[in-house]
């Protein structure tokens, strides 16, 4: 079966075909450096990954661009309000200068790129930064000037969007009602309400340019960075689903009125992860990091579990409880692993062909899940055979089962005097009789086995 995506663009599943044979070329919207990202944000980059890793499993060679926002991104998506870079220095208490503004930007880039690699995504070819392409920027926007798109006022330059046909239409299977033309923020010297920055002026921190000393628009910098390291037209862009609009929208105006070619085919988006069935948000107070996941003995990689659990359309309500029964799900597959060590066994045609199925239908990834639990299952495989075929279709779901602490010892398979010392050791944990356990953990260990305390529960290994 051919490959299907969700083109936000036309609101329907559509057979992929890339630009050119057996290459793909990709460009995420990537985070605002401001602060630790959460892990709403992660969700996004996940599925990035889990898009990615599908491609190369059918063969494509894939070049991909996620860009670092260290400057631009305004607190309002309408072009108003602080910067949130400039915020952050603000917070914790620096000199508003370019040097510090790009010191914040990389200790929170270089945090985010840790969190990729404790989540095993393959890290994209090129991670441009903003501030590292501002004469790009400068470039498009003349550009958009010559050609009639843009115009000044007293605070910055314009994108005219009515001279631009399309613009409001391309998002617009996303769109409810007349959203694409309602804007509630109002400059009486914008032409449209919906004409959008591409260059401010003004603000602590800013580059020369021909209209002044200022800072680009949030939209410029992807329009710009996607065509100088994917080209005009590219295959996919992605975002999560608040990137639709105006973000989206305009990133798509910029380019195509002035290349006047088709910018990206397929924009995919996801959805939310919600809590308490509110979007994770740092400005709502409601989320977690990954350090606050690891902090409680979770493993990254069962962040990674629970995504996949559920479809990139779908939104995930995140709970504890939900995180910790995905960590032992993942403790199941890797048991699967360990349990064999042989690696002649031989990959089965048939799941193969069921989780490619399910990968090719939008990324179903809770249904490819659910062909490597039938997989397991099936009485039919041998132990090498079924580590085989998990460790293949492992390329893609990227649970790193091949690294996988073969020691982990699942509860059920203890011998029964150490699962009783466990249990036990449970109970007095319960009751906080904090002695108790602490013998009973020297028991245990003194059997030569490993305990460690999780919110998923004491996971076992062997000494
Ligand atoms: P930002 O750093 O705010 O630009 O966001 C980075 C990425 O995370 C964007 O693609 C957002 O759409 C996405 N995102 C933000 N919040 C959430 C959330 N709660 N769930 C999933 N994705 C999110
Ligand atoms: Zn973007």
């Amino acid at each position: 079966m051919p490959l299907r995506l969700h083109n936000t663009l036309t609101g329907t599943l559509e057979r992929f075909e890339p630009l050119q044979s057996g290459a793909v070329r990709m460009y995420n919207c990537g985070p605002t450096v401001y602060d630790f990202v959460h892990i709403g944000n992660l969700r996004s980059y996940v599925f990035v990954d889990t898009l990615r890793r599908t491609f190369e499993y059918e063969g494509f060679q894939v070049k991909q661009v996620m860009n670092i926002t260290d400057i631009g991104h305004l607190q309002s998506d309408a072009d108003e309000g602080e910067d949130k870079m400039v915020l952050a220095l603000r917070r914790q208490g620096y000199e508003e200068t370019l040097e510090n503004l790009y010191a914040v930007g990389t200790t929170y880039a270089d945090a985010f790129k840790q969190d990729l690699l404790k989540l095993n995504v393959e890290m994209a070819e090129t991670l441009p930064r903003a501030s590292e392409h501002i004469p790009e920027q400068i470039a498009l926007i003349e550009a958009l000037e010559k050609q009639g798109y843009a115009y000044r006022i007293s605070n910055g330059v314009y994108f005219d969007t009515a001279k631009l046909p399309t613009y409001g239409k391309r998002m617009r299977h996303a769109l409810s009602g007349d959203e694409a033309g309602a804007r509630v923020e109002t400059n009486l010297e914008k032409h449209n309400q919906r004409d959008f920055a591409l260059w401010k002026l003004g603000g602590t921190i800013g580059w020369e340019s021909p209209w002044g000393k200022g800072f680009p628009g949030w939209h410029t910098e992807c329009a710009a960075m996607s065509m100088k390291y994917l080209g005009e037209s590219f295959d996919i862009h992605t975002g999560g689903e608040d990137l639709k609009f105006p973000h989206h929208e305009n990133e798509i105006a910029q380019a195509e009125a002035l290349t006047r070619k088709t910018f990206a085919r397929y924009f995919l988006h996801n959805a939310f992860v919600t809590i308490a069935n509110e979007r994770m948000a740092k400005s709502k107070q409601n989320f977690f990091t990954l350090r606050d996941i690891e902090t409680k003995g979770i493993s990254p990689l069962a962040l990674r579990y629970l995504f996949l659990t559920s479809h990139y359309r779908s939104p995930l309500h995140f709970t504890w409880e939900a995180l910790a029964g995905a960590q032992t799900a993942l403790n199941r597959l890797e048991h699967t692993i360990a349990s064999s060590t042989t690696d002649t066994g031989k990959i089965s045609t048939i799941y193969r062909t069921d989780f490619l199925n399910a990968l090719e239908d939008d990324l179903n990834t809770p249904q490819a899940l659910a062909v490597a639990w039938n997989m397991i299952k099936d009485d039919s495989l041998s132990p090498p055979d079924k580590r085989a075929t998990l460790l293949d279709m492992d390329r893609v779901l990227g649970l790193d089962l091949e690294h996988a602490k073969s020691n982990t010892i699942l509860l059920s398979d203890l011998p029964e005097r150490v699962r009783n010392l466990v249990e036990e050791r449970e109970t007095a944990r319960a009751n906080k009789d904090w002695a108790k356990a602490d013998a009973l953990r020297e028991k245990i260990i003194g059997m030569e086995f490993e305990i460690e305390d999780t919110d998923a529960g004491p996971r076992l290994g062997k000494r």
